[in-house]
């Protein structure tokens, strides 16, 4: 499988966030809003029980690519 085609979904249990690495232009924008939950150095490299919700929703709407999104808000 072409590692561009990889899609990763992380849940905290209240929202689920969809991330498609085709789209990431590794900006940068998620780790500098939330550097506890965005690692890009670790496995998971989404760790959701950093922070709220509201402030994960957030920062997915401001990934200028559109690589993060919300698929489900409870
Ligand atoms: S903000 Fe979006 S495009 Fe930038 S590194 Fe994070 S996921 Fe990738």
């Amino acid at each position: 499988m072409n590692p561009k085609e990889i899609t990763k979904t992380y849940t905290n249990g209240e929202v689920t966030i969809l991330w498609q690495a085709a789209l990431c232009q590794h900006s940068g924008v998620c780790v500098k809003n939330l550097h506890n939950v965005f690692k890009p150095q670790t496995q998971p490299w989404i760790q959701m029980e950093h922070a709220s919700s509201e402030e994960i929703v957030a920062t997915v709407a401001k990934c200028p690519s559109g690589a993060l999104s919300i698929v489900e808000n409870k």
